[in-house]
């Protein structure tokens, strides 16, 4: 089997991807496997810029096939805020949930048909004369309180067009259906299948 560096050290992320890719296919290892590589640091203006650069790197320490995501949350009423900056919307070391109460607090007041928002994933992969990059985005809505205990970051404030529960109320298959993320793996089914 082929083996797959997923380049992120973040396990909620690491068990989405791992819940998308097809099964049987890839060996997977992810930096939690190696501790010694520095983490990227993550200034490019773009998501594909950041996902390339984190795939990079990982592929030069590693020599190994390596896949790496990048996403962000664009708030149309914060003309596309966070966006690049979501993981550290509220500062250097935020955690979740300081990153969506501030979100919250930008949006206090703020009337339902204004909170439209975007999620978007960027995924990169490189190899030996490999480099290959996808994105995939989903339409929705801020609410106001969060709901639902599953997934992370700010899955518990965000409702997907179509639904009418939040990320953070669906179980994983059921995020699957609708997530940005979901989106760009499917596009890369194929080449995934060829590489
Ligand atoms: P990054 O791609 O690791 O830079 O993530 C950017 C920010 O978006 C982090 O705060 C993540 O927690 C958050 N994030 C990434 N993917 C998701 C998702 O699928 N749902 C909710 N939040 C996410």
């Amino acid at each position: 089997m082929k083996e797959l560096l997923i380049a992120t050290n973040n396990r909620d992320k690491l068990s989405e991807i791992i819940s998308l890719l097809p099964k049987n296919l890839f060996k997977t290892k992810s930096l939690l496997d190696f501790p010694n590589i520095f983490k990227t640091v993550e200034d490019q203006p773009t998501l594909e810029g950041n996902s390339i650069k984190k795939a990079k790197e990982a592929f030069e320490a590693t020599k190994m096939l390596t896949m790496s995501d990048d996403t962000g949350l664009e708030v149309y009423y914060l003309n596309l805020a966070p966006g690049v900056y979501s993981a550290r919307y509220a500062g250097e070391n935020a955690t979740y949930n300081d990153n969506v109460q501030k979100l919250l607090d930008e949006l206090k007041g703020v009337p339902p048909r204004r909170r439209f928002a975007r999620f978007k994933t960027s995924i990169a992969i490189i190899g030996n004369g490999i480099l290959k990059t996808c994105e995939g985005s989903v339409e929705g809505q801020i609410i106001e309180t969060q709901k639902g205990i599953n997934g992370f970051g700010y899955d518990s404030i965000f409702i997907p067009k179509g639904s009418n529960k939040t990320y953070a109320e669906m179980d994983l298959s059921e995020k699957n259906i609708y997530s940005h993320r979901a989106k760009a793996f499917f596009k890369l089914l194929e080449f995934l299948q060829q590489i």
